[in-house]
């Protein structure tokens, strides 16, 4: 599976920005993959969370033929806020993870707010006659940032308007994968990120599990 197949399970662009890293368990010799470890799969996958046009994706591109090192600042920088908003979100009670790491997920914070600082300044407030509201904030004027901006622009929409009772977390305790979601459910049970991977998988290992165990009960009692 590559990007271009990468699901897209979090109910929200910035959850599905986190989610481009496997998560998980850390286990000796294991390195998460990373599914947006380069310009162009970063931008593939900004396209397929609709974080910007086709049109878009085509200026960003071409700036960053342009400029390749504004590329892989770019890249950077969509790491940096995907890796700062997991901290934050792992410290938020809702997510149960414990032990709750205070300073890193403080450190995250005043990253993040730095790069929302930087995407601030390359973004404009435009009266909007035709609109609901007064006024569009049109966020990323520089189509080789436009990308980690709209992507620390999602990050505080999340933060600042998501129900934050309903983030979840694919549980690894239970053979889950770590992808964080949210959950829309009516009744607010969603347990795994997609069932059909994650959820399946677990049951089917515990059915073996249970039949491994059903077996040697018998071949104890013989
Ligand atoms: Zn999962």
């Amino acid at each position: 599976m590559d990007v271009s197949e990468l699901p897209l399970v979090g109910g929200h662009p910035a959850l599905d920005l986190v989610n481009t890293l496997e998560r998980g368990v850390p286990a000796p010799g294991w390195k998460p993959r990373d599914y947006v470890s380069t310009p162009a799969t970063l931008l593939l996958w900004a396209r397929r969370a609709e974080l910007i046009t086709e049109a878009e994706a085509t200026t960003v591109a071409e700036a960053w033929e342009r400029d390749p090192d504004a590329a892989h600042a770019a890249l950077a920088a969509g790491q940096d806020i995907r890796e700062s908003l997991h901290l934050i979100l792992l410290a938020t009670a809702a997510l149960d993870v414990a032990p709750i790491d205070v300073a890193a997920s403080s450190a995250a914070l005043d990253r993040l707010h730095c790069r929302w600082l930087a995407a601030a300044g390359r973004s404009r407030l435009t009266p909007d006659p035709r609109g609901a509201s007064a006024l569009r904030l049109v966020v990323g004027l520089v189509p080789a940032s436009l990308v980690p901006d709209r992507a620390v622009d999602a990050a505080l929409d999340l933060l600042r308007t998501a129900d934050i009772g309903r983030v979840r977390r694919c549980p690894t305790e239970s053979g889950g994968c770590g992808w964080i979601f949210l959950d829309r459910s009516r009744n607010a049970s969603r347990r795994w990120c997609r069932m059909a991977d994650c959820g399946t998988e677990v049951k089917a290992r515990r059915l073996t599990e249970r039949r491994r165990a059903a077996r040697q009960a018998t071949s104890a009692e013989s």
